[in-house]
């Protein structure tokens, strides 16, 4: 198995990929003024094994089209929307981001939690637009420099590991720039990380190493994941995940 390979294995189990929490999925629909009472149609990007595509389903009358490039997440996203009942309300599709077969003002609402880093932030919201509804709105989870000066140490690390990370007021700035009206924006709060994320994941950390006896590419898996981890405990009060809901202008 190569790293991806391993990195999808140890994170297919888990319930969400990234940090976040229904409560907060619930938030942000609140934040973005989305009623539940209206059809809508959404398109989740980046939706792991669809922690916020079922969250989506559960509090919306949507139809969801969740999307992933990862198949076995895909799959496992199937099996939960059949077992609470909901599957008539998603659509999945294994697709990649940057090539998403969307059509133009197809949806109302455009989601992503803890994802678009994988295109970059600014490449995602000027790419996605397209897909929007003129009025539509963009529901999105960044990574973000909570204040104006960090460790170095903390500097350094998310220079290499993703260098567009920044302050709300940048993200928001990008956000004016793209095409969009911003709504309002809220920091994901700890228990998102440590309750929701971090803590299920370390549990499943010996039975991870235990399938992959002597696979040196395994136990970095876990050394890079607990590193992850120590910086965040470290350095809780300098970063998260911003959640930004803008409307689409035009
Ligand atoms: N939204 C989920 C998953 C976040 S993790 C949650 O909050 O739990 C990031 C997700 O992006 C993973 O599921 C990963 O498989 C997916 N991903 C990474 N690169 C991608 C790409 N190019 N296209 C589509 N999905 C991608």
């Amino acid at each position: 198995m190569d790293y991806l390979d391993l990195l999808a294995d140890l994170h297919k189990r888990q319930k969400r990929q990234g940090p976040g929490g229904e409560a907060e999925t619930n938030k942000a629909i609140a934040l973005a003024n989305l009623d539940s009472s209206e059809p809508l149609k959404i398109a989740d990007i980046g939706c792991g094994t669809g922690a916020s595509t079922l969250q989506l389903a559960r509090s919306l009358n949507a139809e969801i089209t969740a999307v992933d490039f990862l198949p076995e997440f895909i799959e496992t996203l199937k099996g939960k929307a059949k077992a609470e009942g909901l599957h008539e309300k998603i659509i999945p599709l294994v697709y990649s981001m940057d090539e998403l077969p969307f059509a133009e003002d197809e949806y109302d609402v455009l989601w992503s939690e803890g994802a678009i880093y994988n295109m970059g932030f600014e490449k995602g919201v000027i790419e996605w637009r397209r897909f929007l509804k003129p009025g539509g709105v963009l529901v999105v989870s960044e990574i973000t420099w909570l204040t104006i000066d960090r460790p170095p140490e903390l500097h350094q690390y998310w220079e290499t590991q993703y260098p567009e990370i920044a302050t709300a007021s940048s993200k928001i700035g990008i956000l004016e720039k793209s095409g969009y009206s911003p709504i309002g924006y809220f920091v994901l709060p700890e228990h998102c990380w440590l309750e929701n994320y971090y803590g299920p994941l370390q549990d499943i950390f010996p039975n991870f190493l235990d399938r992959h006896k002597n696979d040196e590419r395994a136990v970095a898996v876990i050394k890079s994941e607990k590193e992850e981890i120590a910086l965040y405990k470290k350095y809780k009060n300098y970063y998260s995940y911003g959640v930004y809901a803008a409307r689409k202008l035009g």
